[in-house]
């Protein structure tokens, strides 16, 4: 990935396991809001969160390779495990894995209230549109947006991307770079 080693997707993780794992909620949560300090910016549904991040990228791996064994111990190392079990599948399923990854990293932002982190990430990325550096994120939808008045679908609307669109343009242009250099 091209961002920094210091910030990734397995970082986030890792950040909002320890999180969960010092602030765990127990039982049914009905009932029990008391328990979950207001000015935490986890939700309660940290756990339903975790299990669904890590089960996107094990269902990912295990259908591109079904040799690829058990899940690591450590949480924030199966971003390495899917990489290392897909470095030998089609081009498209490494870009799925790089994509994933990618989205996930962002998504993790989001879980941590780290809107600043998304909005830049987002400006660094041309509109796979237009081509034009006019790209906003709108926290409140979880979308970015196009700002070339010219950029829009056929009712007129801007052009809006999701995070899973931004992750696959991002994957593929990432890919597309490393191939040119190492040739
Ligand atoms: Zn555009």
């Amino acid at each position: 990935m091209t961002h920094e080693d210091t910030d990734s997707a397995a970082a986030r993780l890792s950040e909002i396991a320890a999180y969960f794992r010092e602030h765990p909620v127990t039982g049914p949560l009905e009932g029990h809001a008391t328990t979950v300090t207001a000015a935490a910016p986890m939700r309660i549904g940290t756990l339903d969160y975790l299990t669904a991040t890590v089960r996107e990228v094990a269902d990912h791996t295990r259908t591109a390779n079904p040799d690829a064994g058990p899940l690591p111990e450590r949480l924030q190392d199966v971003y390495t495990w899917m990489r290392e079990h897909t470095e030998h599948a089609p081009e498209d399923v490494q870009v799925r894995a790089d994509a994933i990854e990618y989205r996930q990293w962002l998504e993790h932002c989001l879980e941590a209230g780290d809107h600043e982190t998304v909005r830049r990430q987002v400006r660094q990325q041309p509109c796979p549109k237009c081509g034009c550096w006019g790209l906003m994120w709108m926290q409140e939808h979880r979308e970015a947006y196009c700002t070339n008045p010219e950029c829009t679908d056929r009712d007129g609307f801007s052009t809006h991307l999701s995070l899973a669109r931004l992750a696959h343009v991002h994957a593929t242009a990432n890919r597309k770079v490393r191939q040119a250099r190492a040739t």
